[in-house]
């Protein structure tokens, strides 16, 4: 059941991100940015699969900030005795093998600056639902928005215009890709943004 996954994307979202994906998934590579266990990974798997459309996963399955031991958003049956920290790929893999889409999706298991060096473009659709540090969040943008095709899609979570709603980095990549010549608004569902690359 999709609702037991583990993840952040809201049944909402998830419908709105997964229908952007499939109008152009027959053009090009998806790819999304932080994949945890995988939630939003099937949903768009599940849409782009009939079409022949492949899923690069980017994920280094470590967790992004909030997600470490003592932070808000930390899940301790994900906790890596190795590290201290968390392991999230058994999980993701489990649920993609579970899902019946080991032949749409690709995991990149490596962080999303060395992913972004062997992926090349043109991507038809980008999801950035990574780290939410200024760092992570501007990294990712910059990285991988400018590798998507003119009218592919990217696609931004957690972009919250009202501070008490959430952290402000998603929120400012929006606004960037916005004020740049290269993006307009596409449309949005709760915290997800769509941007269409012109
Ligand atoms: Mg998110």
């Amino acid at each position: 059941m999709l609702s037991d996954l583990r993840g952040f994307l809201d049944d909402d979202e998830g419908a709105v991100l997964a229908h952007a994906a499939g109008l152009v998934a027959t053009r090009g590579l998806c790819v999304e940015i932080g994949s945890y266990c995988g939630k939003s990974t099937i949903l768009i798997g599940r849409e782009i699969q009939p079409l022949g459309g492949l899923l690069v996963a980017v994920d280094h399955h470590y967790g992004s900030e909030e997600n470490q031991p003592g932070e808000q958003y930390h899940d301790p049956t994900l906790a890596d005795a190795a590290t201290g920290g968390i392991d999230s790929f058994s999980e993701f893999r489990h649920n993609i093998r579970t899902a019946e889409l080991e032949d749409c999706v690709i995991p990149l298991v490596a962080p999303s600056a060395l992913a972004a060096q062997i992926v090349t473009s043109p991507l038809a659709f980008v999801f950035i639902d990574g780290g939410h540090s200024r760092l992570a969040a501007y990294t990712d943008y910059r990285l991988w928005a400018p590798k998507l095709m003119s009218g592919g899609i990217l696609a931004i979570h957690d972009v919250f215009p009202d501070p008490r709603d959430g952290g402000r980095p998603p929120y400012e990549i929006y606004q960037s890709a916005l004020a740049s010549d290269l993006f307009e608004a596409r449309g949005h569902e709760k915290s997800l943004r769509l941007l269409t690359r012109l």
